[in-house]
């Protein structure tokens, strides 16, 4: 591709409204425009890369036998009610009537459609197993689209479904996704881990995140070197080393403590350990119980735990006014002692001695509170987050955290959706049973913003070969090498993806845009040739330079393709 003949607006300034590397990277690189509030247009750079990640899906997919179809975006809500889930699905569903005044949803996820599609052409267990996937726009109405193609309303996922008879298939059918989702991250060129995961709305009992590995990813995970151990933290259970010492009980006592509201602040002014401080949250669950959960100062909550607990119910943080009607006080002096609410206590707090609670009287604390003594808990539970120095729950080695970007999830469904849908199948037995499911994302246009949070600096976007919009960048600095840099482009174009920058256009201005593109290999005929007649090969992911003659340029492409 000629530069001149090529739509690529490349910006010099970072854009405003990008907080995040790889929106602003995306944005000033000339891959998307902003059509509205997570809704973007893919320029032809950024549509190279899309393009580029779906072949590398589709192959892996295709290979492990399953079958690529089309469903549509536009669902009827019927189907959506069978499994209950146009009215539990929230506001992310974008719900809309049609001209006959029939209610449709933009699909989120194809679930139903997919289930639909099967109940009706499978009939028996030679039908089976059966695997289908699409790679098609989805919409979810997020309530804070932001990062740009990160967490956006319209992106592109592939998603698939599998269909077994029993136990044994469903596990052949997960454990294949999870061997091809490993093949199709690593030819994508990124670093990545699969964690256990929750399985959220999704539904299902069983489910592995991909993560790519990222400082700036939202998730946080939590690994062990020892085993193998590897989950998102929403799912570790915290199990902390050290024992506490043996101390004994002393009589509790209220101090003054004015204005002193924050654990951190607490523990300053009364000259402790924030570990001797607790918090007392107050939540709400479904808008009409309050319930209080009690943790150490120095933990934090950990809601994924809390909503196991509470069977899945929705709740959320009290209000200010909330909590002074039902604890007398402002937050910053709720305690467990007195309330007339449920009270779950977290873990750490068993056997725990002598702690500082809030007094439910604004600037009032007491210290020597405990547990059983002071107050009684309802339900003590692991509410809170692991933490550095926690230990691994299967081998009792210390774990270490890591942070990452989703980018693939796969679930064990079970009957979930084949039961709710009358989904079956005739099996060997004669009998009818519901088909066995399980369900595969992967974020296809999302793989392109966390491969840059992972593979960038200062200059811009440092590509993974395998998914580079371009292999390799031609720039001539001088018009006297013109002809040489036509040959060079014509003749390397029949190998590999190429872009020319042909534009009269200073050395710098080229560098910078080739740079910030994140092309991997730069050719550049400048001083090196006129003066021995060798090209320049700039290695963009480490700036490394090496002179090649051209006899020898292709090999020399070859061999180093291998290791970028
Ligand atoms: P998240 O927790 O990030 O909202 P999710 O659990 O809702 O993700 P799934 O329903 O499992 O996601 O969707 C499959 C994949 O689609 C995810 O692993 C992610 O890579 C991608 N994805 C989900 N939501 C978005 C979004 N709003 N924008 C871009 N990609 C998304
Ligand atoms: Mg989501």
């Amino acid at each position: 591709m000629r530069r001149t003949r090529f739509f690529l607006p490349t910006l010099r300034e970072d854009p405003s409204e990008a907080e995040t590397v790889s929106h602003k990277l995306l944005l000033r690189g000339g891959f998307i425009r902003k059509v509205a509030s997570g809704i973007y247009n893919f320029l032809p750079l950024g549509f190279r890369v899309l393009k580029k990640i779906e072949n590398i899906v589709r192959e892996e997919m295709n290979k492990a036998g399953a079958l690529e179809i089309l469903m549509p975006l536009v669902q009827p809500a019927e189907l959506w009610k069978e499994t209950g889930r146009w009215e539990a699905y929230g506001k992310e569903l974008l719900r809309f009537k049609d001209r006959k005044e029939h209610d449709f949803c933009l699909g989120p996820t194809h679930e139903e459609i997919v289930t639909d599609l099967v109940r009706k052409e499978v009939r028996s267990y030679r039908d089976l197993p059966l695997i289908l996937y699409q790679i098609a726009p989805k919409f979810r109405d997020e309530i804070r689209p932001r990062f740009g193609l990160m967490r956006a309303r319209e992106f592109l996922m592939k998603d698939a479904y599998s269909f077994d008879a029993d136990l044994e298939g469903v596990e052949k059918s997960y454990q294949l996704m999870y061997s091809t989702y490993c093949k199709i991250f690593e030819n994508c060129g990124l670093k990545f881990k699969a964690v256990k995961a929750h399985t959220g709305a999704m539904g299902g009992d069983f489910s592995h995140e991909f993560m790519v590995l990222s400082e700036t990813g939202e998730d946080t995970l939590a690994i062990c070197e020892n085993c193998g151990y590897a989950s998102n933290i929403e799912l570790t259970p915290a199990i902390s080393k050290a024992s506490y010492p043996i101390e004994p009980i002393k009589p509790l006592e209220k101090v003054y403590t004015p204005g002193v509201r924050s654990a951190k602040d607490v523990a300053e002014y009364l000259g402790f350990p924030l570990e001797k401080i607790t918090k007392t949250l107050i939540y709400i669950i479904e808008e009409k119980e309050p319930i209080a959960v009690v943790i150490r100062g120095d933990h934090e909550l950990n809601e994924v735990k809390l909503e196991k607990i509470l069977g899945g119910k929705a709740f959320r943080l009290a209000t200010e006014e909330e909590i002074l009607k039902l604890t007398g006080a402002h937050p910053g002096f709720l305690g467990p002692k007195g309330l007339s609410m449920k009270i779950i206590v977290d873990k750490a707090l068993e056997n725990y001695p002598n702690f500082v609670i809030g007094a439910n009287e604004d600037n009032y604390h007491y210290v020597n509170a405990n547990l059983g003594e002071t107050f009684k808990a309802d339900l003590l539970a692991d509410l809170r987050k692991a933490t550095q120095g926690d230990l691994c729950p299967q081998c009792d080695k210390e774990l270490f955290f890591l942070k990452g970007i989703e980018v693939g999830h796969i679930f064990k469904l079970g009957t979930k959706y084949s039961s709710a849908m009358r989904a079956t199948f005739l099996d060997r037995d004669g009998k009818e049973k519901p088909i066995l499911m399980g369900c595969y994302g992967i974020g296809v246009s999302r793989i392109i913003s966390a491969a840059i949070e992972q593979n960038n600096d200062e200059k811009g976007i440092i590509f993974p070969w395998a998914i580079a919009p371009f292999q390799i960048g031609i720039i001539s600095l001088n018009k006297i090498f013109s002809d040489k840099a036509e040959k060079l482009y014509s003749e390397l174009s029949a190998l590999w993806e190429v872009l020319y920058d042909d534009r009269e256009e200073s050395p710098g201005v080229k560098f910078k845009d080739m740079d910030l593109i994140g092309i991997p290999l730069q050719l550049i005929l400048g001083k090196s040739f006129q003066e021995r007649g060798e090209i320049e090969v700039k290695i963009r992911k480490k700036d490394e330079r090496f002179y090649v003659r051209e006899e020898n340029l292709k090999n020399f492409i070859s061999e180093i393709s291998k290791t970028l």
